[in-house]
C-alpha cells in the first residue's frame, strides 16, 4: 500500500526539536523531509521532485528504490538477522562477500575485514598499518602521511588526516604524528598537469627524508580527492608516489570509500590508476547506501602478519553483519548484471562533454570529469584561479532550490556523482540545472 505521505511542516518542528544535524547552521532553517526515491529521482514530503546528481553521499551506484535489495535484506533477517565474526564465528553471507570483493580486484589473494562504514575502515586501516610494522620489529614507524584537500572520515586519527578545519579546530590537542603533503590538484595550484607529478614526487622524498622513513607507517590517499572537489591526478602520479613508498617500506592505503564499485569505471579504481595496495579500505558503493557496511581488503603478506600470535586484535560489534553482506551481495549483482561499470564511463564521457558548454560562464574556472564524477570550478573573477572566499555552498543550494538538482558544493568547485544509472536526459539536466544558475551570478568588481 501507498504510504500517507507525511505533514512536511509538522516533521520540520518535530524535528527542530529533537535532531542534532550535523553541519547545520542555525536551529532555525528549514529542513527538506524526504519520502521516497526511485532511479535518481528522490521526493520530499511536500510533493517535489530531484534530480539526485550526488547519489546520496557518493554512494548510491544502483539507484534508488531496488526491490531486489530491499528483499534480500528481508530473507536475510527472516534467516539469520545477526551473527558475529568475532573469534571463530563467521556464516555464509561474509564469506560469500569476501570471495566476491576479493574475485572482482586483481589480485586473488586478498583477505576482507569488514566494517560498518568508511569512518571505522580507516581507523581499521591505520591500526593495521601500525601493528603490522609493530610486529615486523619496526615500532617507531607511526607517522602516516596525508594530503591537502583530503576527507577519511569523522573519527580522532581519520578525522585527523582529513583536510577538513571543522574536524581540526574546536577539539583541543590533536593526535599527531600527520604529515601533509600538497594535494595533486594541478587548477588550484595553478599548476601544469604534466609538471605537477615532478613537484609533489620531489616533495614526497624531501618529506621522508626530514621526518625519516623508520618513523612512517603508512601513506593514504583518495584515488580522486572526492570532497577536495572530484580531483583526479595526473595519470603518472599514483604509480609514481607507489615506487617512493616500497622503497622506503611504507605502506600505501587507499581510500576507496568513493572511488570504488564503478565510480570510475570499474570495480576498484586501483586497477584504473595502476597501483597495488597495502591496505584499501571500502564503504558506500559497496551496498549502495542500502545498509551501513564498510570493508578492509588486505595484501596476504600484511594479512598474514595480522593473523600470527593472537590475530589482530581489533573488532567491532557490526563487523561482517549478515544483513549489510546480502545487501552488498545484491547491490553486487545488480552492477554486474546491468553492466553498470561501463555504462558508468559512458554517461561520465557524456556528461564531462556536455559540461564544456559552461566554459563561456565568466565565473566558471573550468570543468572536469573522470568516471561518472565531475566538478565545475567557480572563480572568483573572470580569468582567476582564486575561489569565491566563501565557497560554493550556497550556489549548490540555489540550484536544488531553483532547479530541482542536487550537487554538492565545497570550498572551490561544485560536485556530482550521480548514480551509474543515470540516462542521457538526465545528464542533460544536470548540465542545464548548471548553466541556469551559474550565468546568472553576480561578477564582482
Ligand atoms: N573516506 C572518504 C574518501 C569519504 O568520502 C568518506 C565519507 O564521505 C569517508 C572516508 C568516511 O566514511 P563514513 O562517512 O562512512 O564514515
Amino acid at each position: 500500500g501507498v504510504r500517507a505521505r507525511p505533514d512536511a511542516r509538522a516533521l520540520a518542528d518535530r524535528d527542530r526539536a529533537r535532531l542534532l544535524h550535523p553541519f547545520l547552521p542555525g536551529e532555525q532553517h528549514s529542513r527538506i523531509v524526504m519520502v521516497e526515491g526511485e532511479g535518481c529521482r528522490l521526493r520530499d514530503a511536500e510533493g517535489r521532485e530531484y534530480l539526485d546528481a550526488t547519489a546520496g553521499m557518493w554512494l548510491c551506484q544502483v539507484g534508488h528504490g531496488r526491490r531486489e535489495i530491499a528483499e534480500a535484506a528481508a530473507g536475510q533477517m527472516r534467516t539469520l538477522e545477526y551473527s558475529t565474526v568475532f573469534w571463530d564465528y563467521t556464516h555464509d553471507r561474509a564469506v560469500e562477500l569476501a570471495e566476491r570483493l576479493v574475485g572482482i580486484g586483481s589480485d586473488d589473494t586478498r583477505r576482507v575485514f569488514f566494517t560498518s562504514g568508511g569512518s571505522e575502515g580507516v581507523e581499521i586501516a591505520l591500526r593495521m598499518a601500525r601493528n603490522v610494522h609493530h610486529r615486523r620489529g619496526e615500532p617507531d614507524r607511526t607517522w602516516i602521511l596525508t594530503r591537502d584537500s583530503a576527507y577519511h572520515g569523522a573519527g580522532y586519527a581519520s578525522g585527523e588526516l582529513s583536510d577538513f578545519p571543522p574536524y581540526t579546530t574546536g577539539f583541543g590537542p590533536h593526535p599527531g604524528q600527520v604529515h601533509r603533503l600538497s594535494a595533486p590538484y594541478p587548477f588550484a595550484a595553478g599548476e601544469a598537469p604534466e609538471k605537477a607529478t615532478d613537484l609533489l614526487v620531489h616533495e614526497l622524498e624531501s618529506a621522508i627524508d626530514r621526518i625519516g622513513a623508520h618513523r612512517i607507517a603508512a601513506l593514504i590517499g583518495e584515488p580522486v580527492l572526492a570532497l577536495g572537489g572530484m580531483v583526479a591526478p595526473p595519470p603518472d602520479y599514483w604509480p609514481r608516489v607507489e615506487q617512493v613508498l616500497r622503497r622506503h617500506g611504507i605502506l600505501l592505503i587507499l581510500d576507496e570509500v568513493v572511488t570504488a564499485f564503478g565510480r570510475v569505471g570499474h570495480w576498484y579504481a586501483a586497477d584504473r590508476i595502476g597501483v597495488r595496495p597495502d591496505l584499501t579500505v571500502l564503504s558506500k558503493g559497496l551496498t549502495s547506501g542500502y545498509f551501513p557496511l564498510g570493508a578492509v581488503v588486505t595484501s596476504e603478506d600484511i594479512a598474514r602478519t595480522l593473523g600470527g600470535d593472537g590475530g589482530f586484535p581489533v573488532g567491532h560489534t557490526y563487523s561482517g553483519h549478515p544483513v549489510g553482506c546480502a545487501v552488498a551481495l545484491a547491490n553486487l549483482d545488480i552492477i554486474e548484471r546491468e553492466g553498470l561499470l561501463d555504462a558508468a564511463e559512458r554517461a561520465g564521457a557524456r556528461l564531462g562533454e556536455e559540461l564544456r558548454s559552461l566554459h563561456d560562464i565568466p565565473l566558471v574556472g573550468g570543468t572536469r570529469q573522470y568516471g561518472l564524477t565531475a566538478a565545475v570550478e567557480i572563480v572568483r573573477a573572470p580569468g582567476s584561479r582564486d575561489p569565491l572566499p566563501e565557497g560554493t555552498y550556497a550556489i549548490a543550494d540555489q540550484i536544488r532550490d531553483r532547479t530541482g538538482v542536487l550537487v554538492r558544493g565545497g570550498p572551490r568547485a561544485l560536485t556530482v556523482a550521480p548514480p551509474l544509472v543515470l540516462s542521457d536526459r538526465e545528464t542533460t539536466e544536470i548540465v542545464a540545472a548548471f548553466g541556469e544558475v551559474l550565468s546568472g551570478l553576480p561578477v564582482r568588481s
